[in-house]
Order: structure tokens, then sequence, then C-alpha cells
């Protein structure tokens, strides 16, 4: 247990808790996020050759049609979650799609980590989807470890990089390892704490050194400028201060790993590091109290719906992500949105190749609940207590289309279905009150193309897409009841029911929804809903 835990030792659940990290890795693509990740499986005995989580996912594309989406465009649409053990340490990784355009099933998925990894490509910096990524994460005030990866090729200059990191992201750096010698000749890393050398390259443990060490610098790398090296690095170990593991935890500070994901180089010290620093799971912020992990009750909340990959079956699983107490398989929970009470008879944890029956799991796990449509995104389950869990959230849609379908009697099929598909996420559905046809809003285009596959897939529906004379979306409330019963009776043409039945307001144009919202000054528009 670390200096900094928030669990009393007491709790007789409180060693299940401290022992897990659960994360995400952020990035831009193409900086390594897949082939770390396999990397990271290999440490926990996951899977047994590198290569096999993106062969994994091309096999199961093959058996469902939706998912060729995503195999024709070479790119990963779901979020899953990857469970494994190291070190007495359990970590479950949480995955998030690649592609921006299925960015709110990424920022849904932040909601149920404690901490994350960024990886940047050594050659490119910080990217454009990394720095939007990492602003969510410190909108959540997740801690980020940093792991600059490709550094077995030529790439920017390490200090320039944490220059970078620190000015455009306004976050301290402290290198904890730094490499010795560049692109063709990077030989392995400094660690500052160890006070030892990794060699890539070299099976053997690492080598204990001193930083200005020069002779023993030119014993393990004699193709570089010894006395140089010793020199920068005890520049660094100077000028670059200590780790602070409450700034880290704050996310005012990121820990900085070099190495190379695919030779399997310095990511042991990346998953050392998450191991001592990362926080185990933490409070969790819910509508009447905040929970603590360590609490005997049981209580999760659901971030990510998946259809099941058969369309003859409409069952799904929901990823709950447990914030107290201890699951049971078997046992019964209250799913609070309803009120209802139910079993989980089939919990299940998913590792690399597999997934297996969730016996018990605790704070920080994640499991797959299997239902037919009774788990939403944002649902709260608990063990009979009333709370909500605040803050997984919809974003104002950046897209709008009205759904054509050729085929009126299918009329009632396709309200039912755009009512599954926008509870497993996959859109946003608004039914216009005029009773026009239905609207449905992206924040991705690629989003449009699995509605429009999917429906077609597994519904037998064929719709068409059509402009929508509205441009923006926006969550309509008001202090007073009254207030916002009169915007919407006068503004009737303008207002659609979302997925819950909440009032939206859609604006022709930034300009119009400006006006309008200067008409009806008791009104808020908000373009960001907490699902309660
Ligand atoms: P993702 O899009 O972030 O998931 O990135 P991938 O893991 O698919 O990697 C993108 C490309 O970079 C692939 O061709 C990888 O083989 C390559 N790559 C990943 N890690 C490294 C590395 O450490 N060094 C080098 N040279 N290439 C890498």
């Amino acid at each position: 247990m670390n200096d900094l835990s928030p669990h009393p030792a007491t709790s007789p659940l409180a060693h299940e808790v401290e022992r897990r990290r659960t994360f995400a890795i952020i990035s831009h693509p193409d900086a390594g996020k897949t082939t770390l990740t396999e990397k990271l499986l290999l440490f926990g005995g996951a899977i047994q050759l590198a290569g096999q989580v993106k062969a994994k996912a091309d096999r199961r594309n093959t058996r469902s049609d939706w998912m060729s989406i995503e195999r024709e465009r070479g790119i990963s649409v779901v979020t899953s979650v990857m469970t494994f053990e190291h070190g007495g340490l359990v970590f479950n990784l949480l995955d998030t799609p690649g592609h921006e355009d299925f960015s709110e099933d990424t920022y849904r998925t932040l909601t149920a980590v404690d901490s994350a990894v960024m990886v940047i490509d050594a050659a490119k910096g910080i990217e454009a989807r990394t720095r939007k990524l990492f602003e969510v994460c410190r909108l959540r005030d997740i801690p980020i470890i940093t792991f600059i990866n490709k550094m077995d090729r030529e790439g920017r200059d390490p200090f320039e990089l944490l220059d970078e990191i620190e000015k455009t992201l306004a976050l301290a750096t402290v290198p904890m390892t730094w490499p010795i010698g560049r692109g063709r000749d990077f030989a392995g890393t400094y660690d500052f704490a160890a006070r030892h050398v990794r060699l890539v390259d070299r099976d053997e443990d690492a080598v204990p050194m001193a930083a200005d060490d020069v002779a023993g610098i030119a014993r393990i790398a004699p193709r570089l400028d010894a006395a140089a090296t010793a020199e920068e690095l005890s520049l660094v170990q100077e000028a670059c201060g200590d780790f602070n593991l409450r700034a880290f935890r704050e996310g005012h500070l990121t820990p900085v790993f070099f190495g190379s994901a695919i030779k399997n180089f310095g990511v042991g010290d990346l998953l050392k590091g998450l191991g001592d620093h990362a926080p185990a799971p933490r409070d969790q912020a819910a509508s009447s109290r905040v929970v603590h992990a360590t609490e005997d009750r049981l209580s999760a909340f659901v971030f990510k719906i998946q259809a099941n990959m058969d369309p003859n079956h409409r069952d799904r699983i929901a990823f709950a992500r447990l914030c107290s107490g201890k699951l049971t398989r078997g046992m019964r929970v209250k799913l609070m949105r309803t009120g209802k009470s139910m079993s989980l008879n089939a919990p299940q944890f998913f590792f690399a190749q597999d997934r297996a029956l969730a016996e018990e799991a605790y704070a920080g796990d994640v499991v797959g609940i299997p239902n037919h449509g009774a788990l939403r995104i944002g649902d709260t389950l608990t063990e009979n207590e009333d709370i909500t869990f605040l803050g997984v959230p919809s974003f104002a849609p950046e897209i709008l289309r009205r759904v054509r379908l050729p085929d009126a009697m299918k009329a009632k099929k396709l309200k039912d279905a755009l009512q599954d598909l926008a509870e497993e996420g996959v859109v946003q559905s608004f039914r216009p009150r005029d009773g026009s046809p239905a609207l449905v809003g992206v924040v991705g285009a690629l989003q449009l193309d699995v509605l429009q596959n999917r429906l077609e897939a597994e519904y037998g529906l064929e719709i068409r897409f059509e402009p929508s004379e509205f441009a923006l979306a926006r969550w309509i409330s008001a202090e007073n009841r009254a207030d916002l019963d009169k915007f919407v009776a006068a503004n009737a043409f303008s207002i659609a029911d979302d997925l819950d039945g909440d009032p939206v307001f859609m604006a022709k144009s930034a300009f119009d929804l400006r006006y309008r919202g200067e008409q009806a000054p008791a009104i808020r528009f908000a373009d960001i809903k907490d699902v309660k």
C-alpha cells in the first residue's frame, strides 16, 4: 500500500482494492497503442505470441456483418477491456477506439479508469488526438504516465519532447528513465531511481551503474561517446526534480518512460511504474455522497454497451465498472433507473483471447453483464442502496441527419431499432415533437456508416440519410418548470425528445441558437448531458 492510499487497511476489501490498476492508453493513431497493448498483455502471460491482439480482432470481425466497416477501413470500432495479472497486481486495461469518429466512446471509457498511459511517437511528439484525449483526462483529474515510443528509430531530441509536453499540456515532466544513444545507436535506458542500465537486445538483468560512470557506460555501449552520455545523464538527473507522487496523482506531473514497444523494450519499466505509482480504484462521486472503493456494498456503473457479435441474437453485453463492494456471481442488484432488481448470473471477465465467468470481482474491475436491453449507458447498479453515479456524459452531436425509410410499413420497427442502437451509444436518436421523421445525431461521420450497416444487417431496414434543416442540438432545462414549458410551446417545431424523453432544442445555426437563447434567458442550453 503506498503512502497516498485513501483506503483504510482495516477494511476487509482493502487488499483486493489496493492491488487493482484500471487504466486506458491514450494516443494519436499510429503512435503504437496496439503494439504496446500486446506487449503489456505478454507480461501478464495473457497471450503467448505478440500479434495476437490484432489477429484475434480480425477473426472476430469475420463473424459479424456490421463489423465489416471496421475490416474495410482497418480501424478499431469497439472498445473492450483486457484484464491481466502481473507481480501480484490486477491490471484492467480499457481499450479505446483509435478513430476519432468514435471519440464519444473513448470519452465514456475514460470515465471508468483511474489512470492513463499517454503514448507518444518519439518522432512526432504531441499530436492532435493525444492532446484532445489528454484534455478529457485532465477534466476528470486522471493521472497520466507518459511512454515515449519508437526510440529504436530516429526521433526528436528527448529534451525537446519533454519541453513540448510541459508547454503544450501544461504538465510537469519527470523522466523515470533516459535513453542512452538515439535511433540506430539506441543502446538502452538508464533508470534514475534504480540506478541501473537496461540494454536493448539483451535478456540479462539490468546492469547497476552510477549515472556518471563513464567507464561503465563505455563498457556497455562501446559505440557511444561515453563521457558525453555520462554528462547528459548527470545533467538530466540534476535538472529534472524528483518524482512527486502527490503532484502526479493530482494531475500536475507526468512520469516519463522511454522505450520501444515493438522491441518490447521499456514496457516492463512502464508496467512497474503503473504498479508503483498509478492509483488504486478511487472514490467515485454519486448523487448523494462519495462512494469509497472499500465499502462493503457493491456499486457499479455502465459505461459501454456492446451488441452481441451474433446478429441473430439481440443480446448485449453491458460493461460495468465496479466502484465499491464485492461482486459475487448470482447476486441480486438494483438497477437504479428502473428500481428493479436483477440477478448477475453470468458476469464476465475479458482477457486477450478469452472471456470467463466472473465468480467474484472488486472495485476497479470491469465486468461484462449479458442482458437483453435492460441496461443502458450511464446506469447505476447497487446492492440495494439509492445512489446514482454521475458523469457518464452524452455530447451534443456535431452532425444531424434525418432518417428516411422508403418502406413506410416498417416505421415501428425503425423506431425500436433506433431506440436499441441509441441505448447502445451507437448514435443519439431524437424524436421531433412535430412528428417528422426521426433525427439521428453523431459526433463523427463514421458512426452514421455503422448505424446504416447495422440497421440493414441486424434489423433488415434499408434507410437513407437526408440532410436536416437543423445543425445543432442542445439539451434544455430551466429552474422553473413553467419557463421550460413556455419555451417548448413557443418553439414546437424545433423540439425533440432524446432517448430518455428529455427535451432537446434543435437550432438551424449557431446564430439561431444564440438568438433564441437571448430571447429566453431562463432557459439553459447544454452541450453535454451527464447521464443519470
Ligand atoms: P496504433 O495505431 O497506435 O495502435 O499503432 P500500432 O501499434 O498499430 O503501430 C503503428 C505502427 O508503428 C506499426 O507499423 C507498428 O509496427 C509501428 N510501431 C509500433 N511501435 C513501434 C516501435 O517501438 N518502434 C518502431 N520502429 N515501430 C513501432
